[in-house]
């Protein structure tokens, strides 16, 4: 197939056809079932998925390897496509770089060998770049991260992480969470704050979580890293019923214990032992 210069697409069709013969670019429909690409349309409510990445990950001198597996909803990777067509007459290749910024790709990272799951260790972690990046302390979502693949490495069978990055500041967004901060240093709480700007206290959607965990899992249990209930009962929504949660406390120190202590206020399952208030 004769690649045509003019064609503007996101992944080149050619490439695009041979990951799909090696099965490492994917759909799975939204109850997690993978899907012919050639039989049902691309667009639509499906997951796009790219993987396994073998990824050797270097976490506090440790060393950990999982398989990445990058994930695009296609109702986000059509869209983009289609501007991405419409743009390509002008100036193609700066604007699209600009669309494909605001596409949400989540992220699987699995750890052992799924044969072997009975009820994995599981982590649906939200983006957060101030604490999982530059590891800022004004939260506990670094050390959160890392003692998740820590204890998923660690675990008998095995699990994996879904890095959720559309997640940012509970669903606001990185520029509204910068605003957020702002106003939590002139007194507010991390809720009020949101509330302030007038967006919802948490808006985090699970869905694609959901789906993830239904592809990877099937209808297996899975043991869930979280010290939120809110977060099963998302799940729970979407069709996943067998969960177990595993209390999930680490990173707690002075200069976030205000905001675990607002999180304990709001129903997360934090004793004042857990943040040294007790
Ligand atoms: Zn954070």
């Amino acid at each position: 197939m004769l690649h045509n210069p003019a064609m503007f697409t996101y992944i080149d069709p050619t490439i695009r056809e041979r990951l799909t013969e090696q099965g490492k670019l994917f759909q799975v429909d939204r109850d997690g079932v993978a899907v012919d690409a050639h039989t049902v349309p691309a667009r639509g409510a499906t997951i796009s998925i790219l993987g396994p990445i073998p990824l050797p990950l270097q976490l506090c001198e440790k060393r950990i390897d999982v398989q990445w597996y990058a994930c695009v909803r296609n109702t986000e990777l059509s869209k983009i496509e289609e501007l991405a067509d419409d743009l390509r007459e002008q100036n193609g290749q700066q604007s699209f770089a600009t669309l494909a910024s605001f596409m949400a790709v989540n992220s699987v990272l699995l750890v052992g060998d799924p044969k072997n799951w009975v009820e994995p260790l599981v982590r649906v972690h939200s983006s957060c770049l101030t604490g999982d990046v530059f590891g800022s302390q004004r939260c506990e979502c670094g050390p959160q991260m890392q003692s998740a693949l820590d204890l998923i490495h660690h675990d008998e069978q095995g699990g994996m992480l879904i890095y959720m990055s559309g997640h940012e500041g509970r669903g606001i967004g990185l520029w509204a969470k910068a605003a957020t901060y702002l106003l939590q240093d002139s007194g507010e709480d991390t809720y009020q704050a949101n509330r302030s700007l007038g967006l919802p206290d948490d808006s985090r959607d699970f869905s694609d979580a959901a789906t993830l965990l239904k592809y990877f899992l099937g209808d297996k249990p899975f043991r869930l890293l979280t010290n939120n209930p809110k977060k099963v009962d998302d799940l729970n929504h979407f069709g996943l019923q067998n969960i177990t949660r595993v209390k999930h406390v680490s990173g707690v120190t002075e200069k976030n214990r205000r905001y675990l202590r607002a999180k304990q206020d709001w129903g997360h399952d934090l004793s004042p032992e857990d943040i040294g208030t007790g």
